[in-house]
């Protein structure tokens, strides 16, 4: 029942041999916030901001910071990953132009480096916020496909700080700078963008769909959207890889790190920040907590060597039973 499901969250965030993990929020709507103190979320690793950027006030630099802030206040003493608007492909602004393949368009990154009012808005709130709560904010980029969107968002970023500076406003300098590894080309060429930024966050929505050619809205072809496709674990493991050669963090927050399977299996990899819708934090905590490293690890490696995703499906329901 409810009341004992969320006996969980009071234990510590730890393996059965001890090893610890962090398990973070996934949040879009305000009414969502409650549940992250309720179902123990250490923060929130993934704010998906379309929703104050699709209400007719979103450009609105206080309407933002007002939205950020209550975020911020609801998480506690944690941090709050804010990723920068993700407009286009499934996520549609109402006067958007019609393109003949939005997923593959204008989308994320792309659109925001053309539109640099919305862009330094936004920029500019995060940066205020993280003079009000240093330490606690940090800043994710979506739909990177390649490394030149990171340099010259970079140069956004610089131009911001010196607007900041000369208004006296604080702001964190080293406000933490993250890629979503969602498009293939990132996670392919993981340890070559690792350098230029401070943590990666994977979205294996969207990583399944453009790994797999899938359409992850399109009902015709959902037997296609396998985000347990070999492939797509393989791309994880990659972006792994390439986040240890500087030392950055990796994080998970699509719809994978939220079936508690599926998070052993990360976590054997050594993916230990997960972040996820809160209604599934305490059934991924309680099979974290139930189980011991080398078992989550010797699941990775089988998971690994699959040729099928039936094969990881079938080795994912073996697991633990
Ligand atoms: C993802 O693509 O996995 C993700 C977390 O982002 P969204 O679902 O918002 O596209
Ligand atoms: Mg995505």
């Amino acid at each position: 029942n409810y009341k004992k499901e969320l006996e969980i969250v009071e234990k510590p965030s730890k393996t059965k041999c001890g090893a610890h993990f962090l398990l973070q929020a996934n949040v879009e709507f305000l009414e969502e916030l409650p549940r992250i103190k309720t179902h123990g979320a250490e923060g929130v690793g993934l704010l998906r901001t379309e929703t104050i950027l699709f209400q007719k006030t979103g450009f609105d630099l206080e309407a933002q910071l007002d939205f950020y802030r209550k975020v911020v206040e609801a998480s506690g003493d944690k941090p709050v990953t804010i990723r920068l608007f993700d407009a286009g492909g499934d996520k549609l602004l109402e006067d958007a132009e019609t393109e003949s393949n939005p997923f593959l368009g204008w989308r994320g990154i792309r659109m925001l480096l053309d539109q640099n009012e919305l862009l330094t808005n936004q920029l500019k709130a995060i940066y205020i916020l993280s003079g009000e709560y240093p330490g606690r904010i940090k800043l994710l980029v979506p739909m990177v496909s390649c490394n030149s969107e990171i340099e010259k968002l970079k140069e956004n970023i610089s131009s911001i700080k010196e607007e900041l500076k000369s208004e006296n406003t604080n702001f964190d300098d080293n406000l933490p700078l993250g890629v979503m590894v969602e498009v293939p080309s990132v996670a392919l060429m993981a340890d070559r963008l690792a350098k230029l930024v401070d943590f990666f966050s994977i979205g294996t929505n969207d990583l399944t769909q453009y790994t797999l050619a899938v359409d992850r809205g399109n009902e015709k072809i959902s037997t296609l959207y396998q985000p347990f496709h070999p492939a797509v674990w393989k791309l994880i493991r990659m972006t792994k890889e390439g986040a240890d050669q500087y030392g950055i963090p990796v994080t998970v927050c699509g719809e994978m790190a939220s079936k508690p399977k599926a998070a052993a299996c990360l976590m054997g990899l050594g993916i230990t920040n997960l972040s996820m819708t809160t209604s599934a934090l305490p059934k991924v905590k309680s099979m974290l907590c139930n189980h011991s490293l080398s078992e989550m690890q010797k699941l990775a490696e089988d998971v690994s060597e699959s040729n099928s995703p039936d094969e990881v499906i079938s080795l994912l329901e073996g697991f633990g039973s």
